[in-house]
């Protein structure tokens, strides 16, 4: 393993004042072990940490990170906004022109902004409460849609589970009116509609699901959702906030092509649109967003929302992303999971490379493809945990947890792709002689 002794330090100080020494649990490593990289600055597709080792990142801040790090034009324009405040209090022009172009390019009529998935999610399940007059939210196991109380409710092992917490601090009562249901599973949704058809307020899915790894809804499967939803008087909550500006130039992309027809009726955003900031935003049908507060009764705010310099960083990264920065981004991970392929091949490593556009991850031990969390559980992590330390050491810096997508950007280029080819061989025999823990 590469001596770390900056990073080390670092991670020593952290531990003395911050839970576990990181303001976010994954950062940790707990999952693949070992002290977690500082990293002190980035450029393009690579990471620079305390001790100057340099890494091809395939993390991306776990998804803004569209067109690389430090993009001159953004870097210029945030320097810009900021040297003008950097936060007013009123309403300023670069949130007006954020959520024109968010309404330009997805299905909202209106859009509220943010700082956080996690509050536009929290945000759109109240709204959808308020609108429908009704309790009940309906997820999918392995779907994560931030730390939203009643959303973190991990499913059991029935078909339909009526939520259990998971997580200590969410007093049962909070999840008992969430019901997980097994992803692309529409079986268990028929199910639950018509059980509790009259009480359920949404059903809010990834638009692909990227928390537990890459899984695609199987065809129809979205559109199905939206049906179902329609015929109960639900409302669907697209949750986008990793997909949406990534997987297509459309916020929503099932808009261009992947799953046509299927319309939403609120959809969450996040990690693209605030370009490397914090910004969030959710939106939807007009009849929906006009009950929020001040033009109806749904209570929802935000001291920092729509904040000027998040604002412009988000509007410059949309504006710069267009059709041939997402070619860029398609072929470079094509081309990517390729490479990732035949060198577990080589190796001798069974494996399912799963992708929704750029998004890819690799399922372990497995041959088939996954639908759905349980598969996904069924993989050998013990094999990604030796993958991830041999790519750490050879300078790509991965997501530490398999049960994460990987994420490319738009300056990956064919240096970084020649770091890929490099590293892989001896990272693929690494995850061939892994044995579980
Ligand atoms: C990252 C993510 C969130 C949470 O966003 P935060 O900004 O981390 O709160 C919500 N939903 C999905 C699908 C995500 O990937």
């Amino acid at each position: 393993m590469s001596s770390t002794p900056q990073s080390q330090q670092w991670f020593d100080r952290a531990v003395q004042v911050s839970p576990g020494g990181v303001n976010s649990p994954v950062r940790a490593f707990r999952a693949v072990g070992g002290t977690p990289r500082f990293m002190t600055s980035a450029q393009g597709a690579w990471l620079h940490d305390a001790d100057g080792t340099r890494y091809l990142d395939l993390v991306g801040s776990w998804g803004p990170m569209l067109l690389g790090h430090a993009h001159p034009e953004v870097i210029a324009a945030v320097t810009e906004a900021a040297g003008r405040g950097t936060s007013f209090g009123t309403p300023s022009p670069p949130e007006v022109e954020l959520a024109e172009e968010i309404v330009a390019r997805t299905p909202v009529d209106l859009v509220r902004m943010v700082t956080s998935g996690t509050e536009a999610t929290m945000s759109a399940i109240r709204l959808a409460r308020g609108f429908t007059g009704r309790t009940r939210v309906v997820k999918f196991a392995g779907c994560y849609h931030g730390h939203v109380d009643s959303l973190l409710a991990e499913a059991g092992s029935g078909v339909v589970t009526l939520g259990l917490p998971g997580s200590p601090g969410i007093p049962a009562h909070v999840t008992a009116d969430t019901i997980v249901l097994p992803y692309n599973d529409r079986d268990a949704v028929t199910a639950a509609f018509a059980e509790h058809g009259d009480e359920i307020a949404c059903v809010i899915t990834e638009a692909a699901a990227g928390n537990m790894g890459v899984v695609s809804p199987l065809p129809g499967f979205n559109q199905f959702l939206s049906e179902t939803c329609a015929a109960h008087g639900a409302l669907l909550v697209s949750d986008e906030v990793m997909t949406g500006f990534r997987v297509t130039r459309s916020g929503h992309w099932g808009l261009d092509g992947a799953q046509e027809g299927w319309r939403p009726d609120l959809l969450t955003f996040g990690k693209v649109m605030g370009g490397g900031f914090p910004a969030a935003a959710f939106g939807g049908r007009a009849d929906v967003m006009a009950l929020l507060a001040p033009s109806g009764p749904v209570y929802q705010a935000g001291t920092l929302a729509g904040n000027p310099v998040a604002s412009t960083a988000g509007l410059t990264t949309l504006r710069l992303a267009d059709d041939a920065a997402y070619a860029r981004l398609d072929d470079w991970s094509a081309q990517a999971r390729a490479l990732v392929s035949s060198a577990l091949d080589d190796a001798g490593v069974p494996h399912v490379v799963q992708n929704v556009g750029s998004m890819f991850s690799v399922v372990w031990g497995l041959t088939e493809p996954v639908h759905d969390f349980a598969g996904v559980q069924r993989q050998e992590t013990h094999r990604y945990t030796a993958f991830f330390h041999a790519m750490l050491d050879a300078g790509v810096y991965l997501p530490p947890s398999a049960y994460e997508s990987w994420f490319v950007s738009a300056a990956h280029d064919d240096e970084a792709l020649t770091r890929m080819a490099e590293a892989l061989p001896a990272a693929a025999r690494a995850a061939a002689a892994a044995t579980p823990a």
